[in-house]
């Protein structure tokens, strides 16, 4: 499976708080380092409080930004920002530390932070941004100049391989996570025969007062489509004929709707329902080429017609539209079949 950036937005929402308890813990980690500061002044001394309180401004701009903005491609990247921060108010305390001796220490520790870091981000930023922390103890090095510098190296680069490796871990685990729901919820909202949504998409497309959601509520149409005589063709057939009926009536309605933004649902057993945005002379001309197609091209097991009825959706619950629909689909079935009929509302908007 492709990763592309709706799998990292959903990697990055899963392990979102995550990352944020973890901003939350390295920067008040960070803070507290003022503590160890002292003990390696044998007193308390104010002069590293600076360095160590700088933390909260990155720490705020997270916290600001991350309460706003829902976008892995910020977010993360900000995350490591804090991360990098608390390695540059770390450096800024060890200018006036007497002894360095416990840099090495501090190190690896600041660096497991990116382990967790790594989690909500995309492994190749993970790898590029975690790899950054050798370009900040290199330049702290320029003027540090750690007494451990070769231990910090030799100590770091096969830790830094690790975190890259459990972050790729933590990102394939991932990744079989997101494949089964992304299959869950395919089957869930697909009809397995025909492959267009089944009723349960319903669900995602009305609001809690049953309206119309979907390509914001307005301009819609609906149609209910009824294949003629279905029970005969099975009788004739068998099951997986009518199957292959099936399939061939779906095929050929979707290729009249690929220049609509739509919903095509199978509604029940041989019953599709079709929501399309566009006017009303648009939406019978639309059902009057899928009837035609149908009728002319649908050849796969025996010839097939379909019945529709077309209404608009003037708001409220849907239901009442679906109602209309099916009326008019039972004034097409009782004038003989194969036919399109405009319920009478309609009819006075076309
Ligand atoms: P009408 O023109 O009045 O619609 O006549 P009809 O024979 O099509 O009547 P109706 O719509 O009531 O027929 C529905 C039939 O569709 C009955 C049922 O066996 C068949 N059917 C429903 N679901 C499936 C399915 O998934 N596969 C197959 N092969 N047949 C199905
Ligand atoms: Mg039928
Ligand atoms: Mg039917």
């Amino acid at each position: 499976m492709k990763k592309d950036s709706t799998f990292y937005q959903a990697k990055f929402e899963y392990y979102r708080s995550i990352n944020m308890w973890l901003v939350i813990v390295i920067s008040l980690s960070s803070l507290s380092y003022t503590v160890s500061d002292w003990y390696l002044f044998g007193r308390i001394n104010l002069v590293t409080v600076p360095a160590r309180t700088a933390i909260l401004i990155p720490f705020a701009i997270f916290m600001i930004v991350n309460a706003k903005v829902n976008d892995y491609r910020i977010i993360v990247p900000l995350s490591y920002l804090v991360g990098h921060s608390v390695m540059w108010c770390t450096i800024g305390a060890c200018v006036y530390l007497p002894d360095l001796t416990f840099a090495s220490d501090g190190f690896i520790i600041i660096m497991a932070i990116f382990i967790l870091l790594g989690f909500a981000a995309p492994c190749k930023w993970g790898i590029v941004l975690t790899g950054l922390i050798f370009v900040d103890i290199a330049i702290a090095n320029t003027f540090l100049h750690y007494p451990e510098f070769a231990m910090m190296l030799i100590l770091g680069i096969p830790f830094y391989v690790g975190i890259c490796m459990i972050d790729w871990a933590i990102e394939r685990t991932y990744l079989s996570q997101y494949e089964a729901k992304q299959q869950l919820e395919e089957n869930a909202y697909h009809d397995q025969l025909t492959g267009i949504y089944n009723r349960n998409i319903m669900d995602s497309i009305i609001d809690e007062k049953k309206c119309f959601r979907c390509f914001g509520g307005k301009n819609l149409c609906v149609q209910l489509m009824d294949i003629d005589l279905f029970k005969h063709v099975n009788d004739t057939y068998g099951h997986e004929g009518g199957d292959v009926v099936l399939k061939e009536i779906v095929k050929l309605a979707v290729s009249q709707t690929t220049d609509v933004p739509n919903y095509m649902i199978r509604w029940g057993g041989e019953e599709f329902l079709l929501i399309t945005q566009e006017s009303p002379a648009m939406a019978v001309n639309r059902a009057e080429k899928i009837r035609r197609i149908i009728e002319t091209q649908a050849r796969s097991v025996c010839p097939v017609t379909v019945s529709i009825g077309v209404t608009i959706y003037e708001g409220g619950d849907y239901n009442h539209a679906v109602q209309k629909a099916d009326q008019a689909l039972y004034i097409a079935k009782n004038s003989g079949r194969n036919q399109v009929y405009v319920e009478e509302s309609m009819q006075r908007k076309i």
